[in-house]
């Protein structure tokens, strides 16, 4: 959809007081303010001023309220290569990181990741990064397995539904897991997620709902906590920025594919029929 970007300002509106020109910059895909009271809660992307950003794959992009929106990186323009991970800041890592925050993953948890696109393998790192101790990723694709593992995954469960349900039931000896990252949006991904939660846990959603109804009786049975949403990135992209610029985490490799901004209908292509996970458009 293009609402995700990073680059150079160029230019700035008259209302605008600490962005400055020449700055390199990573915004969310919502926009916010960052003073409202639903900011100041720390759900920027509920601003009272949101706006969605869409039709980033552009040589020039306008940002809305610049000064809550967009976060500068110290030390000057970014060297090349921690491109890519900062344009995954703006959108799946940041996604991905308030799946296990909100998912309430702690140090030596048991976290499952249900949904293997970049957010899911995001939801990994962000999971490894807070300390969960065991990490369980869903996924039957042998290359994106293979980072899940790189990203911190102890085990793969490839089994879906109630078979996937199952193992995580069986591999945590019939408790369930302490957190579970719903990262793809579908009835089947949530009923997943919920049923692979111990009673008292918490599952997080951040994959958009399509045709995902709830049960009120089976969910009351469950015990669960459930939060989920646009990710407010926003809250996160100052931490998240540090460790990329650290070195500490390397999430730019979801990019499994680099194209020109004029092949943007390929790069669509290729990630619609999982040739890659995620395309990186350059102008
Ligand atoms: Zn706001």
């Amino acid at each position: 959809m293009g609402h995700e970007y990073c680059g150079i300002v160029e230019e700035v509106g008259s209302a605008v007081k600490s962005i400055k020109p020449g700055q390199f910059v990573v915004g969310s895909f919502a926009t916010s303010d960052n003073t409202c009271p639903h900011c100041q809660y720390g759900y920027p992307s509920a601003c009272i001023h949101r706006e969605f950003m869409l039709r980033a794959q552009a040589p020039l992009l306008r940002v809305p309220q610049a000064d809550g929106t967009l976060v500068p990186t110290r030390g000057g323009i970014p060297s090349k290569d921690l491109v890519p991970s900062l344009l995954a800041a703006s959108d799946v890592l940041g996604t991905g990181w308030f799946a296990a925050d909100a998912a309430n993953v702690k140090p030596g948890g048991t976290v499952a990741v249900v949904g293997d696109g970049a957010v899911g393998l995001l939801g990994v790192l962000s999971a490894k990064q807070m300390g969960a101790g065991r990490i369980i990723a869903m996924s039957r694709h042998e290359t994106r397995q293979k980072l899940a593992r790189e990203f911190g995954a102890t085990d793969i469960v490839t089994e879906r539904g109630d078979e996937g349900i199952a193992r995580i039931k069986d591999m945590t000896k019939g408790i369930g897991a302490d957190s579970v990252l719903e990262c793809v949006g579908t009835q089947e991904s949530m009923m997943q997620a919920i049923h692979s939660t111990r009673p008292g846990g918490y599952v997080s959603y951040v994959g958009v709902p399509h045709g995902v109804a709830l049960d009120g009786q089976k969910l009351f049975f469950t015990h669960v906590h459930l939060h989920g949403g646009p990710a407010p990135v926003r809250r996160f992209l100052p931490k998240l920025i540090d460790l990329i610029l650290d070195g500490t985490i390397d999430p730019g490799r979801v990019f499994d594919l680099t194209l020109p901004l004029s092949r943007v209908a390929e790069g669509y292509r290729a990630m619609d029929e999982r040739h890659a996970i995620k395309t990186l458009l350059q102008v």
